[in-house]
């Protein structure tokens, strides 16, 4: 039976590379047979601009009867001095919550072809190929009470809770493990459970989940030596599960690792595995409309929806073999140029991911 995506395109370069990542889909459909059908919906600045709210009803309709999504970006400086209600940001962290979208995966791949690209020293991080599991729905960025107080004294004070339940931490653990079988199947679970009570719970919770995943290798890591070894040797680890701040800041340092905003996808799932699937950069107001920026973390976020959303592992397969085999023969969007090397544009870019993935033998 063939699988719906809803299609949301958003502001700035989001429009030119949704643009590129449907061509490769469109060339998986007709070349391929995948079941695929795709409908597209407004959401950001360009929601705005026709209904006056970042995120329409219609936007939400489609997103809930589609069994993924793909954004592109939202976001520009047209609606900057919008009230914050109605920026287009606010279409993003509203879909996030409708959908219910609590684990957040980011992984920081480094094609060796662009190791020259990260800050560290290219033994130690090329071919990296890490996958952090954020939980985003809970934790301190969402505990109560809250607030900033004044006390007796005249002075003030500023708090916040770190709370989990017991349910919020056996669903992102499952949304783990179950990321974990489908690839190297060792997992770190990454807490604070010398110190935090709710990391004891955490880690407590974790083991009790792994009974589950026999296949999967379960260790714990304190986060602080997590950020101390995400540094120094990234390559020991397959996939990293954590709470929510501890997972904010873990995944930008590793997707730092890489080097290239315009390299890295994202996912965002729910309970069921229906998940929206974005890059992890923005809108790019100040490239937007000149045809430059790079497709490839869009197109790799496709990739990663097949896998995870679609039960379509092979599909995924060609998307990223096609896109090694690109960077292998020296085309380059500006943002990942180096000498020696040939600069295409974001559309030349896409077409040439399509013509790899028909000249594939897999
Ligand atoms: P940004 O990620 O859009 O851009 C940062 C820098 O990276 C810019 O110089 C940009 O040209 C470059 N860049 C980003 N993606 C690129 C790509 N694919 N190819 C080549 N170069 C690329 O971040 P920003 O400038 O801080 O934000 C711009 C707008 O995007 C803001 O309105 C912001 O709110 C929004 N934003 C949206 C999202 C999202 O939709 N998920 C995320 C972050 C920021």
């Amino acid at each position: 039976m063939s699988k719906k995506i809803a299609v949301l395109p958003g502001d700035g370069i989001g429009q030119e590379i949704v643009a590129e990542a449907v061509k490769v889909l469109d060339c998986l459909c007709d070349e391929f047979g995948l079941p695929i059908e795709m409908e597209s919906g407004l959401i950001g600045g360009a929601a705005y601009d026709e209904h006056a709210t970042p995120l329409p009803a219609e936007t939400i309709a489609l997103s809930k009867d589609s069994d993924a999504i793909l954004l592109g970006a939202v976001g520009g400086y047209k609606w900057e001095s919008l009230d914050i209600s109605v920026r287009p940001e606010k279409g993003l962290l509203g879909i996030r919550a409708e959908l219910e979208l609590f684990s957040n995966l980011r992984p920081a791949i480094l094609y060796p072809q662009l190791a020259a690209a990260s800050t560290l020293r290219e033994d130690v991080v090329s071919g990296l190929d890490l996958m952090i599991v954020r939980e985003l729905t809970g934790g301190i960025y969402f505990g109560q009470p809250r607030g900033i107080r004044t006390l007796e004294s005249g002075e003030r004070e500023g708090f916040n809770t770190l709370v989990y339940a017991e349910y919020e931490i056996e669903r992102i653990g499952r949304s783990a493990f179950e990321i974990a079988m489908k690839r190297d199947r060792r997992l770190t679970s990454v807490d604070k459970a010398n110190v935090l009570e709710s990391t004891e719970l955490w880690r407590e919770v974790m083991e009790r989940v792994s009974k589950d995943y026999p296949e999967v290798e379960l260790s714990h890591m304190y986060v602080d030596n997590a950020a101390m070894q995400l540094v120094r040797d990234p390559k020991q680890f397959d996939v990293m599960v954590t709470t929510n701040m501890f997972g904010d800041i873990l995944s930008d340092c590793a997707a730092m690792l890489t080097g290239s905003i315009g390299m890295l996808p994202s996912a965002s799932l729910d309970l069921n595995g229906k998940g929206m699937y974005e890059p992890i950069h923005g809108s790019a107001p100040d490239i937007a409309g000149q045809n430059i920026a790079n497709p490839l973390a869009t197109i790799l976020s496709l990739s990663m929806m097949l896998r995870y959303s679609l039960d379509e592992s092979s599909m995924a397969e060609r998307i990223e073999h096609a896109v090694n085999q690109v960077l292998d023969s020296g085309l380059r969007t500006r943002d990942i140029y180096a000498d020696g090397m040939q600069e295409v544009s974001c559309s030349q870019m896409g077409d040439a991911v399509v013509k790899a993935i028909l000249s594939e033998q897999l």
